[in-house]
């Protein structure tokens, strides 16, 4: 995978375990092999393609066994992962042979400080802990629209949500972190303290250090108008279906969106259980006002007639469930991205090549191909916030395929490129009729000379400086600062500055 840099760090041995047996033996932290029982619940992930089998697991419970685990690592040159939420689907938080830090089975405790309204998170929760702890004072942040996604990755890559069109990224709403530099010295980062590591964090962030805290901003939040209308795929339908959607999410000269701020979702296709294995065009609804404010924003969708219904007003928590593909089977994710207004015909190609994938592959069937909408405005206003540098006026399309057997993996994964070209000969096209975006260009770079894809999404064939665009230089300097032995080098690497 392009994304990835060659570890030169070596694999564990067994003096190493020994020694780090002894090193946390007056802790709470747990040392893990092979022959231990919670040894596979560690190295699970999301996408069973994405595991790997480490050499050891330590599950620390704080910040200063992580520091005792990570200088450890660096003093002896061994190949260090993180885990957060375990989503990423290119093995990025596994390692074959060396040291697994496994965050996510006991840091994931989640502090709400009602006065200042913000959200104190260890490294190793899911987002679901995030809003069932913010549920109940009636608060919610922008995170992951799939709750058991990790806040870490999904955080320090940017990070999308359904708020998004109201509170832009995730790292627009990043107060401070707390984290583990790579010879175990532990920091505050924020815009007052460390303000050039704050800035490396919001996007590029697991190439730094183990985050150990996140504090990110809390706000008010009721119940949400949330769901999913399902229709037949038929091109009358596609075309009503991406008019309705068109009108709600396309800009206007002003970059003003009907749905303002206040709208998001997504149309896809898939082959939701209830269809009995048929393609269906499924329209997510996510509505941030009342029952019949969005009857009335979204008539048109509802004048179609969809097969099924799902809308209906729902707690802040059930909004990350709706969109929850199966865990533990295997799965790529290949981002993408489109501008608006989506073209019918463009999708009506993309049902083609879904449907003749998944018809000639028995194993594929919940594979997923998704178009996310949400209004830009916000993501676009914070466009001086941190090393992210894909922000844009486009918005961010996914082909997940899904499947179970080893022999597919090559196949789903060209796959997921060949639709992914797709998309970009779409844009192309675009930019040649339109001749302007928003941005001055719809081209495939953004104005930060990075590519208008979503890091987090690709993780795939993407190289760093793609994802980066010009903020790599900057990072190179900053990484030669904190991490001048490239400890954290899995996802976007960034080579340090000599
Ligand atoms: C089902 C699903 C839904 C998704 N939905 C969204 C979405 O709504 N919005 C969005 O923006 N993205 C979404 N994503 C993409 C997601 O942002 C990435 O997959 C991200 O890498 C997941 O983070 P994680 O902590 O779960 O993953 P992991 O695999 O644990 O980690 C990914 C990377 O982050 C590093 N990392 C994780 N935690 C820490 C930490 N505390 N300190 C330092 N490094 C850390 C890891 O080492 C690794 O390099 C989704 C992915 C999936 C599979």
């Amino acid at each position: 995978m392009g994304s990835l840099t060659q570890s030169s760090k070596r694999s564990i041995t067994g003096e190493d375990i020994s020694s780090l047996k002894s090193l946390l033996s007056s802790t709470n932290a747990t040392v893990l092999t092979p022959q231990d029982e919670a040894y596979g619940t560690s190295i699970k992930r999301w996408s069973s393609a994405a595991q790997k089998p480490a050499g050891v697991v330590v599950v620390p419970t704080n910040a200063d066994e992580v520091a005792s685990v990570v200088k450890y690592a660096t003093d002896h040159g061994i190949d260090l992962a993180v885990k957060g939420g375990g989503h990423s689907t290119a093995g990025v938080s596994s390692t074959d042979g060396g040291l697994l830090i496994d965050l996510n089975s006991k840091m994931r405790h989640v502090d709400v400080d009602l006065d200042k309204k913000l959200f104190i998170i260890q490294g190793g929760a899911a987002w679901g802990d995030v809003d069932q702890a913010g549920v109940k004072h009636g608060l919610a942040t922008v995170g992951g629209t799939v709750a058991d996604t990790g806040v870490g990755g999904l955080t320090l890559g940017g990070g999308y949500g359904w708020l998004s069109g109201q509170k832009g990224l995730a790292i627009d709403n990043l107060v401070e972190c707390t984290i583990v530099l790579a010879t175990g010295e532990i920091k505050k980062a924020s815009e007052q303290e460390n303000p050039d590591l704050f800035w490396a964090l919001q996007g590029a962030g697991q190439n730094f250090g183990v985050v150990t805290e996140f504090v990110l901003k809390a706000y008010d939040q009721g119940d949400v108008f949330a769901g999913m209308l399902i229709y037949p795929p038929t091109p009358e339908i596609i075309e009503k279906v991406v008019a309705a959607t068109n009108d709600l999410y396309t800009p206007d000269a002003n970059g003003k969106t009907k749905v303002a701020g206040r709208g998001a979702g997504g149309i896809a296709f898939a082959r939701p259980p209830p269809a009995e294995g048929k393609v269906m065009l499924m329209a997510v609804i996510i509505y941030f006002g009342t029952e019949a404010e969005a009857k009335e924003k979204y008539k048109a969708l509802y004048d179609i007639g969809p097969v099924v219904d799902t809308t209906a007003m729902v707690s802040y928590p059930v909004i990350n469930t709706i969109l929850a593909p199966p865990i533990g089977l295997r799965a790529s994710m290949k981002g993408t991205s489109f501008t608006m207004p989506i073209r019918a015909g463009f999708v009506e190609d993309v049902l083609r090549e879904y449907t003749k994938f998944t018809d000639g592959n028995d194993d594929t069937g919940i594979s997923l191909v998704l178009w996310e909408v949400y209004d830009p405005n916000q993501v676009v206003a914070h466009d001086e916030v941190g090393s992210f540098a894909n922000r844009g006026w486009h918005l961010n399309g996914m082909i997940c395929p899904i499947w179970t057997k080893q022999e597919h993996d090559q196949a789903c994964r060209q796959w997921a490129r060949d639709m992914t070209a797709l998309f970009k000969t779409e844009l192309e096209a675009q930019a040649k009729t339109t001749g302007t975006g928003v941005d001055g260009g719809v081209g495939l770079r953004g104005k930060k000379g990075a590519t208008m894809l979503y890091g987090n999404y690709d993780q795939y064939d993407e190289k760093s400086r793609d994802i980066f665009g010009e903020n790599y230089p900057r990072l190179q300097q900053l990484k030669a600062r904190y991490d001048p032995t490239n400890m954290f080098n899995k996802l976007f690497g960034v080579t340090p500055l000599a």
